[in-house]
């Protein structure tokens, strides 16, 4: 069982695409254990996103990582981590692979709607940056059915 921290960025919320990343995730075998909307502030998006402080890109995306409100889920499931990332697609979504989430809905390769972490040090960090541990709820679920829902 592995932990990975998912954000449904600005441009997802505005799409109206919480429910869809939910259901993919939820589909592919991942459980939510840990969900809230908030609005990040600048200095927030600038302390989440450090690892990136030196890019061209940091600014213009620290902003719009702040410009509006986000949801930020903690995800778990055997390989999350990957599993995560194999869902959301390629950063830049020209380059995402066919029904990936960033190929379907994401219009370029900052406003790429999702967030996911990329190492289990980074997702463990990432988690603590969002959640203390007692939001974090783990739960069982029965195996998929083959049309991704959950029998029972
Ligand atoms: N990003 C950007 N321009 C780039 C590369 C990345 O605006 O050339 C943004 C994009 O929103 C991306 C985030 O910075 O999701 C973090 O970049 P990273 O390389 O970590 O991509 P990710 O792990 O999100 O696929
Ligand atoms: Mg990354």
């Amino acid at each position: 069982m592995e932990r990975t921290l998912s954000i449904v960025k600005p441009d997802g919320i505005k799409k109206g695409l919480i429910g869809e990343v939910i259901r993919r995730f939820e589909a592919g075998g991942l459980n939510v254990i840990a969900l809230k909307m908030i609005k990040m502030t600048k200095e927030q998006a600038e302390g989440f996103y450090q690892v990136h402080k030196n890019k061209p890109f940091f600014n213009s995306l620290t902003s719009f990582m702040s410009s509006g409100p986000v949801v930020v889920m903690v995800i778990e499931g055997e390989e999350a981590i990957k599993r995560n990332r194999e869902l959301m697609g390629a950063t830049d979504p020209r380059e995402a692979g066919k029904g990936t989430i960033r190929k379907d809905f994401a219009s370029d390769v900052e406003k790429n709607i999702v967030h996911g972490s990329d190492s289990p040090e980074t997702a463990r960090w990432e988690i603590d940056y969002f959640f203390p541990e007692e939001e974090l709820f783990e739960y069982e679920n029965p195996p998929c059915l083959p049309d991704g829902h959950r029998g029972g």
